[in-house]
C-alpha cells in the first residue's frame, strides 16, 4: 500500500493532513454511496517545470450535473471546487504528475434520504500514465450487464454506480482479462469499466452515443476533436459486438486509461492484434495537448 501521509487533503473548506480527513460512519454517503465524485489529471511537464490540470473546468461542470441528478440540497458550484483543488495542489507541491479526485457528498448521519448536509473533498496522489497505454490490452464482453438510466443513470458519476464496473471488472479479471466491456439494457455495447471505446471501421471511428448508457466522457470528447482533425470521420451510434469482429483499430479512453488500446476481444485480435496507426498518432496528439506540448485549446489547461 503508497504511504501518502505526508499529502494534505482538502475537507470541508480546510486543507487537512492525509491521515486526519475523517468521515463519519453513519453518513449516507458511507452507508449508501450518497456520493459524486470525478477524476482528473494534473500534467507535469518536466521541460517546462509546469503544471497543466487537464479540462479541470469541464471535469467540476460534470460533477454539479451529477449533484443534480442525485438531487443533493446543495449543489457545490465548479467554481469553488476549482478553486480548492488549485489551494489543494499547491500545498503538495507535486513536481510529477497526479491524480486529483474530487468528491461531493451527502455528510451527517441521516437515513437514505437525506439530502444534507453536503460535504465535498479532494484528494490527489502521484499518478502517471499507466504501462498498458503502451502495451494495449485483452478484454472480455462482460455477462454483467450496464445500468440503465431508469435504474442508476450512468450519466452521473455518482460513487455507487461503480459497483457495477466492479463486478465486470473483477469478472474479466478472474477470467485472465484486462477489461471489461459492458453491453446496455438493449444488448448495446457501452463502455469500459471506468472508460469509453472506439473502434475503428473502414475507416470511421464509431463510439457508443450518449444515449448508450455511457458516461459522459471528457476524455471521449476530447478525442472526437482530435479524431476530426486527423481527418478520421467519427460516428457517435448504438454499437453492436459483432462490430468489433470488423475493427481494424480499437481503444479505450478516459482520464485514468487515457488513450489505452484493444487489442483483443473475448480471445479475437482486433486488426493486427496490436495497437494500430491511428490509436498511436490519436495517443501523441492526446499527450502533446495534456502535456501542453503544443499550444492549441489553452483553455483546457489550468496551470498551478
Ligand atoms: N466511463 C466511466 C464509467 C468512467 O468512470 C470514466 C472515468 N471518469 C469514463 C467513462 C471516462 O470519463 P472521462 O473521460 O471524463 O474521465
Amino acid at each position: 500500500m503508497d504511504d501518502f501521509s505526508d499529502l494534505y487533503i482538502y475537507l470541508d473548506g480546510e486543507l487537512v493532513r492525509w491521515d486526519d480527513a475523517k468521515l463519519h460512519v453513519f453518513s449516507p454517503a458511507v452507508k449508501y454511496g450518497a456520493a459524486v465524485f470525478e477524476g482528473i489529471r494534473g500534467y507535469w511537464n518536466e521541460s517546462d517545470e509546469k503544471m497543466y490540470l487537464f479540462r479541470l473546468e469541464d471535469h467540476m461542470r460534470r460533477m454539479e450535473l451529477s449533484q443534480r441528478i442525485m438531487r443533493f440540497g446543495r449543489v457545490v458550484p465548479a467554481e469553488e471546487m476549482m478553486e480548492a483543488t488549485i489551494a489543494l495542489m499547491r500545498k503538495n507541491g507535486f513536481r510529477s504528475s497526479v491524480h486529483i479526485r474530487p468528491t461531493v457528498y451527502v455528510g451527517g448521519t441521516g437515513e437514505s434520504y437525506a439530502t444534507d448536509p453536503i460535504g465535498s473533498f479532494i484528494t490527489a496522489i502521484p499518478r502517471g500514465t499507466p504501462k498498458k497505454v503502451e502495451t494495449g490490452v485483452r478484454a472480455q464482453v462482460s455477462s454483467w450487464q450496464r445500468i440503465s438510466d431508469n435504474v442508476m443513470p450512468a450519466r452521473a458519476k455518482a460513487n455507487a454506480n461503480y459497483n457495477n464496473s466492479r463486478y465486470a471488472g473483477l469478472q474479466a479479471t478472474r477470467d485472465g482479462y484486462e477489461a471489461a466491456i459492458l453491453l446496455n439494457s438493449r444488448g448495446k455495447v457501452s463502455e469500459g469499466q471506468g472508460m469509453c471505446l472506439f473502434i475503428i471501421r473502414n475507416g470511421v471511428a464509431v463510439t457508443p452515443s450518449v444515449t448508450s448508457d455511457i458516461l459522459e466522457s471528457i476524455t471521449r470528447d476530447t478525442v472526437i476533436e482530435l479524431l476530426k482533425a486527423q481527418g478520421i470521420p467519427v460516428q457517435e451510434r448504438e454499437m453492436d459486438r459483432s462490430e468489433f469482429f470488423d475493427a481494424s483499430e480499437a481503444f479505450f479512453c478516459g482520464t485514468g486509461a487515457e488513450i489505452t488500446p484493444l487489442i483483443d476481444v473475448d480471445g479475437d485480435p482486433i486488426g493486427s492484434g496490436s495497437p494500430g496507426e491511428t490509436t498511436r498518432a490519436l495517443q501523441s496528439d492526446y499527450f502533446d495537448l495534456a502535456f501542453g506540448r503544443k499550444s492549441h485549446r489553452p483553455e483546457w489547461r489550468t496551470e498551478v
